[in-house]
């Protein structure tokens, strides 16, 4: 304590100081626990994961609503550094990958990392800091050098933009928000919507309902999927031998990687696939009429393949049907069509998919000179790799802009773009820097290049997906094969990016 004139100096009130975190990861799916798993690895531990739900499990917490599994066999969606011998089935349900990922944080010791209920609504970037501030609903801010924007492209739910939605008296439930109490049995039942979502409920739902109605927009190309139950001597196998484990992944894989010929670009496996889907289509669904409802008029691919072995078949029984009229609006009792007719139902299952920010930022953000994400992205986003985006120092994102997988699975995405992460994460922290951020020449270069390349798909062949802003901008998939994106994910190139020092020490304190 200093003297002035012989009298200690008076107290100013102490300023709350917050400390600055080396890494924070907002998220705490699959993306934002691998990062926190892969960094550790690295020696990096001053680490917070923020998740705004009261669990881990991203997509796999969220979506439980009856039938949820994956497209992908399981022994393909899984960390690779993480197999798992026991998956019960080809392809998993729901709850069986939830208990993966709480394994994985068991395993990894991953829960004193956890903030439970740490909603991010903002980011901003201090240059003279070089820090990020973390601004969460409730609760007071996190600082931290680095930032992965681990949130989900498919984390919020979207409903459909129907006039009267907010009129109708009975039970309203979206897919990714499954009301497990509510008693399905002997109820009169929409389900708008006829995306992977849907066809994974619709023929569960059909077994308990009165009567089931199925409201269509556009159909999709469904393939038979091909799932088993794991037998005993498998497991036995995957779980002493696990290159066994690893070798059947590797196949899965590049079968998965095949299927890109067909379904990124139109060539004759296009065609191939189209005819096996036709074909499957005439196999499971006798009724001609329902079958020209069923046909798609677009190219496979250019939205998301569907797989199903019962969704056709649960289309056929008595108490369900199919309505492909547009919707005029939603009423007190139900759901009116364009062709007039109302229809009385009990509760109205949205199967509308995701609000995905393609065209905008997952929340606000505001970069080095005090631009927004929000602005920048306005007309589609765009980003480096699909990590980085100039003028955003030390942000990272896992499946960010054109990251997006049509034929093979997310990890073999996340996975790459994590190794990434960790390289960039590694070199601000072992460089002691203040700004690591990518060139704007260079990610205009990636981008140019990753659009001329996006024309020639079947995602932007002509059909509305989600994968486009409105103006058909495709800010979501990325245009090759897994092994390609793979590959540029590899290399770290220092070229790309402008790398500042600090002046002074960093300091591990800031006023709260
Ligand atoms: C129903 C469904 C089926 C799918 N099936 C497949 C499939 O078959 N194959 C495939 O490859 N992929 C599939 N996916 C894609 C799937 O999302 C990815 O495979 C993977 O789970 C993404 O993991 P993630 O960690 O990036 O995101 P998520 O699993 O979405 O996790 C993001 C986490 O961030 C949290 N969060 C979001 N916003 C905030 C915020 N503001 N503040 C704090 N926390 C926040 C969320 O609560 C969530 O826990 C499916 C997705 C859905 C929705």
């Amino acid at each position: 304590m200093s003297a002035v004139n012989g009298h200690a100096a008076r107290k100013t009130p102490a300023t709350r100081k917050a400390r600055v975190l080396d890494v924070a990861i907002i998220g705490a799916g699959f993306s934002g626990l691998g990062t926190a798993i892969r960094l550790r690895e690295q020696g990096i531990t001053d680490i917070a994961i923020l998740e705004r739900g009261d669990d881990v499990g991203g997509t796999w917490r969220d979506n439980t609503y009856p039938g949820a599994a994956c497209d992908i066999p399981s022994n393909l969606y899984s960390f690779s550094f993480a197999q798992n011998p026991r998956w019960s089935r080809g392809y998993s349900g729901s709850a069986e990958i939830l208990d993966y990922v709480h394994h994985l944080v068991d395993r990894f010791e991953l829960r004193p990392l956890m903030r439970f209920r740490h909603n991010v609504k903002g980011l901003e970037f201090d240059e003279a800091r070089g820090a990020w501030t973390i601004s969460i609903a409730g609760k007071r801010n996190v600082h931290a050098r680095c930032v992965v924007a681990a949130q989900g492209p498919l984390a919020n739910p979207s409903l459909p933009d129907i006039p009267g939605i907010d009129s109708f008296g009975g039970e309203v439930i979206h897919s990714a928000r499954w009301d497990n109490d509510y008693d399905f049995d002997g109820k009169r039942v929409a389900v708008i919507g006829t995306g992977a979502s849907a066809i994974q409920i619709v023929p569960e739902l059909a077994r308990r309902v009165d009567f089931l109605k199925v409201f269509q927009r556009t159909p999709a190309w469904i393939l038979p999927r091909l799932d088993y139950s794991a037998p005993d001597w498998n497991k036995t196998l995957f779980d002493k031998w696990p290159a066994s484990q690893t070798a059947v992944r590797n196949a899965l894989f590049y079968a998965h990687e095949a299927m890109a010929t067909g379904v990124i670009w139109n060539t004759p496996v296009t065609r191939l696939l189209e005819g096996l889907a036709k074909a499957f289509l005439r196999h499971q669904v006798p009724d001609a009429w329902v079958r020209r409802q069923l046909t798609p008029q677009y190219r496979i691919g250019c939205k998301r393949l569907l797989i199903s072995n019962d969704y056709y078949p649960a289309l056929m029984r008595d108490n369900v049907k199919l309505y492909d009229w547009p919707i005029d609006k939603i009423c007190e009792k139900g759901i009116r069509s364009a062709e007039g007719i109302e229809h009385q139902v009990d509760c109205i299952v949205f199967a509308t998919g995701f609000s995905v920010p393609k065209a905008a930022a997952p929340f606000p953000i505001t970069g080095a000179g005090g631009r927004q994400l929000d602005n920048e992205w306005a007309r589609g986003a765009a980003a480096y790799k699909s990590v980085n985006v100039a003028g955003y120092p030390n942000l990272f994102m896992t499946l960010g802009p054109n990251a997006g997988p049509g034929h093979n699975s997310a990890l073999a995405y996340i996975e790459p773009q994590i190794d990434y992460i960790v390289q960039g994460i590694g070199t601000i922290l072992e460089y002691d820097l203040r700004a690591l951020d990518v060139r704007a020449d260079a990610q205009a270069k990636h981008n140019a290049e990753l659009q001329k390349r996006l024309a020639r798909t079947n995602w932007n062949s002509g059909c509305s997906s989600w994968y486009l802003t409105e103006d058909g901008f495709n800010a979501t998939m990325y245009p090759g094969f897994a092994t390609q994106y793979r590959a540029q994910m590899k290399a770290f190139v220092n070229a790309d990016y402008r790398a500042i020092r600090h002046n002074a020490e960093f300091s591990r304190t800031v006023d709260a």
